[in-house]
């Protein structure tokens, strides 16, 4: 399987929580390596625009004021199969379907509150890495190139 890259992001719920170091921990021992990361506090704006898949869903308003409501901290990760192995790490959304031992079983409150991101396809961790690094960053500290 090729090593690619995917988006994470610890939420504010668990970034808030300190809970950071452990889940980063956690995606380490999964075989994820960081390529990139940092703290950010989303505006109302960004959020709307990282979540623009969602904006006709009911949740939309309340994901968009929980995501912008404390500083939370995107990685870019790499891995073989990344996007595929992090969705299975990660778990299910709600928590209360997450199987045991995934980070959102562990570490998320509720279904909106699930402490963690992952990018659902090639196409889109693509999309959310531009979203907060630069492409002089990507480039700088992958050790695979997709281009
Ligand atoms: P994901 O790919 O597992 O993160 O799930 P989705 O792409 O379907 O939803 C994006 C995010 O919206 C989730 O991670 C949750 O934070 C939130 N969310 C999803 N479904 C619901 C819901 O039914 N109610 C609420 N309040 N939030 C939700």
């Amino acid at each position: 399987m090729a090593v690619t890259h995917t988006l994470t992001i610890i939420k504010p719920d668990a970034f808030g929580a300190g809970k950071s170091g452990q889940i980063v921990a956690h995606l380490e021992q999964a075989g994820f390596r960081v390529v990139a990361a940092r703290v950010a506090r989303l505006t109302t704006e960004q959020a709307e625009g990282f979540y623009e898949v969602h904006k006709e869903r009911p949740f939309f308003r309340s994901l968009v004021a929980f995501m912008s409501s404390g500083p939370c901290m995107p990685l870019v990760l790499e891995r073989a199969d990344a996007v595929a192995e992090l969705r299975r790490v990660i778990g299910a959304t709600d928590p209360a379907e997450a199987a045991d031992g995934t980070v959102r079983r562990l570490y998320a409150e509720s279904k909106e509150r699930n402490a963690i991101h992952a990018s659902d396809s090639d196409e889109n961790a693509k999309r959310e890495s531009g979203f907060f690094f630069a492409e002089m960053e990507l480039i700088a500290n992958r050790q695979v190139n997709e281009r």
